[in-house]
């Protein structure tokens, strides 16, 4: 009798298995193979804009984390520049800054990806501004098409009333010669966008617009 039960539950393991890979197959990966590099900005003791014990560095990464695992299911392979709250700064650099923004240019670089995105947060000193936009350097020719899908994106599903631009004084944008933009998505010094960027809610949602905006540049 053991021996049946035992041979029941191996036979309905094997079932469950054999239909969740022929729901998997069935499934449509839309961004199979691309492979995408997410840039968190900032991190380490860089910790970009600052507001009542926010740290911009730890909500780019959260938001960046969540977009990889977003593409991830879309069949993309994914790489973020950092994986925690550090710079890629070498030791004792004369100018931190310039050494991490170099090193994260040349590691997106070296990679080939299809695709990269840095992700960021606005600061204003009046604290009215507010609203996800995307930046863009002509450095490659894909990349005002590709922040004018991700502006598209940010004015339909996150009620953004602000537009692309071009911004050719980017330190790391300049130097990254694959395509991708800068996206700045929201403004951590307005206290309404505040509360909703430091929320794992509409961290979820920026990063499945994020994913749709990247869906939509692949595949049209
Ligand atoms: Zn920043």
């Amino acid at each position: 009798m053991k021996k049946y039960r035992l041979f029941m539950v191996a036979f309905f393991l094997a079932f469950v298995s054999f239909f969740n890979f022929a729901f998997a197959q069935d499934k449509k990966l839309s961004l199979l193979s691309k492979v995408i590099y997410l840039d968190p900005g900032h991190g380490g003791a860089d910790s970009g804009a600052f507001y009542k014990n926010y740290r911009e560095a730890d909500i780019n990464l959260a938001i960046s984390i969540k977009v990889m695992n977003a593409l991830k299911k879309e069949g993309a392979v994914v790489y973020l520049t950092r994986y925690g709250d550090y710079d890629l700064s070498v030791a004792n650099a004369w100018n931190r800054k310039r050494s991490d923004l170099s090193r994260r240019a040349n590691v997106i670089n070296k990679s080939e990806c299809d695709l990269y995105l840095s992700i960021h947060l606005n600061a204003d000193s009046s604290g009215m501004l507010k609203g996800a936009e995307a930046y863009y350097d002509t450095i490659n020719i894909e990349n005002e098409k590709i922040a004018k899908i991700f502006q598209e994106e940010f004015k339909r599903e996150l009620n953004s009333t602000r537009d692309y631009k071009e911004n050719s004084t980017k330190y790391l944008q300049r130097r990254v010669n694959r395509p991708g933009v800068l996206l700045e998505v929201g403004f951590l010094s307005n206290a309404s966008e505040r509360a909703l960027l430091v929320d794992d809610v509409y961290q979820n949602k920026i990063a499945s617009v994020i994913r749709d905006g990247v869906i939509k540049y692949f595949n049209g």
